[in-house]
């Protein structure tokens, strides 16, 4: 495991300011390929894609930076950077599984994950099953003889449940399988899934990484020994890779990550108890708050929560929710979150677009997504809402 101070990450780590006249900003190198000096050395790079500079599709020296910056952050060896946060899932699952093989998901994964395994590995002849990921027997009871991969998030989406990582990787070294978590939940600033032995870490970086809503990408993060070969065949052929002038703005937006991250915590965990005592609100869904059923767990494994919150209302039929909705003003509604903004998104009013059978949610369910904004300026919004009802 590697540990390398936060600091010495988001500063100096990965900048060889050296190679472009000691400028403090990384350049954008904003080129599709590169000239070789001679037919030997263009032979002998072009034999290592993955430690050199050929094409764009492979290696960006801007995105390489990121690169190092992202493994740095989940103290692995390497990392990848994708198109999108499902590219890393699509690339770090199917990477890691053939026709007849089998792969147990938790339930409640983030939508896109369980449509990858339930419509498109399902097409290859992959056998699949998701279980409840709070119970460490349902995934010990899930194996096969031909299971690969289990599938963690953790806190897994919507509903935040959490798993227990040191026995889910208990399980996994006994039956030789690979661990692969989804760690958006957390970002790398509250969890390391490396600390407790997972093989592979997934990330949407459209979240905390990028932090400002206006770059969609995705990282894998592990050992060099599984990352090396996910570089020569599916991230090359599927080619899901980020321009480089995202990855300056990455970059720049990883800057901040330690305190945004924990500003959307620390304001989200009061936004949180005073959701928790208001009358007009049935449920809170935070993993930290202490009257959360796996608070002990939670807390062994992450130090913080992040800006996620979800609550049930006290609500008797949609046309509640559409008033409480509609006295949002600072909120937006709207998907995604990790940006400086608050959001929020109710689940009934694409209820009838969900297939037929995604998990759901009861009627009066929202999640909320605390941003960078103060929590009097947030809480009187949330107030003026729930006054409303
Ligand atoms: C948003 C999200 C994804 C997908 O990431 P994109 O960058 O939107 O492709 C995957 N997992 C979780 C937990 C997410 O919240």
């Amino acid at each position: 495991m590697i540990d390398i101070p936060l600091s010495e990450i988001l500063t100096h780590l990965g900048e060889e300011r050296s190679q472009y006249y000691n400028s403090i900003a990384p350049p954008v190198i904003q080129t599709s390929n590169f000239a070789f000096d001679s037919p030997e050395s263009f032979a002998e790079k072009i034999s290592n894609e993955f430690e050199h500079h050929i094409y764009t599709r492979g290696n960006n020296p801007t995105v390489q930076i990121l690169r190092k910056k992202i493994a740095a952050l989940e103290k692995t060896e390497d990392a990848l950077i994708t198109s999108s946060g499902v590219a890393a899932v699509s690339i770090a699952i199917t990477s890691q599984l053939s026709a007849g093989d089998h792969i147990i998901c938790v339930s409640r994964p983030y939508d896109w994950t369980r449509k990858l395994i339930e419509n498109i590995l399902a097409r290859f002849g992959v056998e699949f099953d998701f279980v409840d990921g709070t119970n460490l027997n349902s995934i010990r009871d899930a194996i096969k003889t031909n299971t690969k991969v289990i599938y963690l998030e953790s806190p897994n989406s919507k509903t935040f449940e959490v798993q227990d990582l040191r026995g889910c990787v208990a399980i996994c070294q006994q039956h030789k399988i690979t661990s692969i978590i989804d760690n958006s939940h957390c970002s790398p600033i509250f969890q390391n899934p490396i600390d407790f032995g997972i093989d592979l870490v997934v990330h949407s970086g459209t979240k905390y990484l990028n932090g400002h809503s206006d770059v969609v990408l995705g990282v894998i993060c592990g050992s060099e020994a599984l990352i090396r070969p996910m570089f020569q065949r599916e991230f090359m052929t599927f080619g899901p890779i980020i321009s480089p002038l995202e990855a300056s703005m990455v970059l720049r937006g990883l800057r901040t990550l330690d305190l945004r991250v924990r500003r959307s915590d620390a304001t989200a965990m009061k936004i949180a108890q005073y959701l928790e005592k208001h009358p007009r609100v049935s449920k809170v869904y935070h993993p930290l708050l202490p009257s959360s059923s796996q608070y002990q767990l939670a807390k062994s494994q992450m130090s913080g929560n992040g800006g996620l919150v979800s609550v049930e209302i006290d609500a008797r039929n949609t046309t509640e929710m559409n008033t409480f909705c509609s006295h949002l003003k600072k909120f937006l509604l709207g998907v995604s979150w990790g940006g400086y903004e608050s959001l929020y998104i109710p689940f009934y009013p694409f209820y009838d677009r969900l297939d037929q059978n995604t998990p759901s949610v009861p009627f009066n369910f929202i999640r909320f997504y605390i941003g960078l904004e103060d929590f009097e300026y947030l809480k009187s919004d949330l107030k003026h809402a729930l006054d409303s009802l």
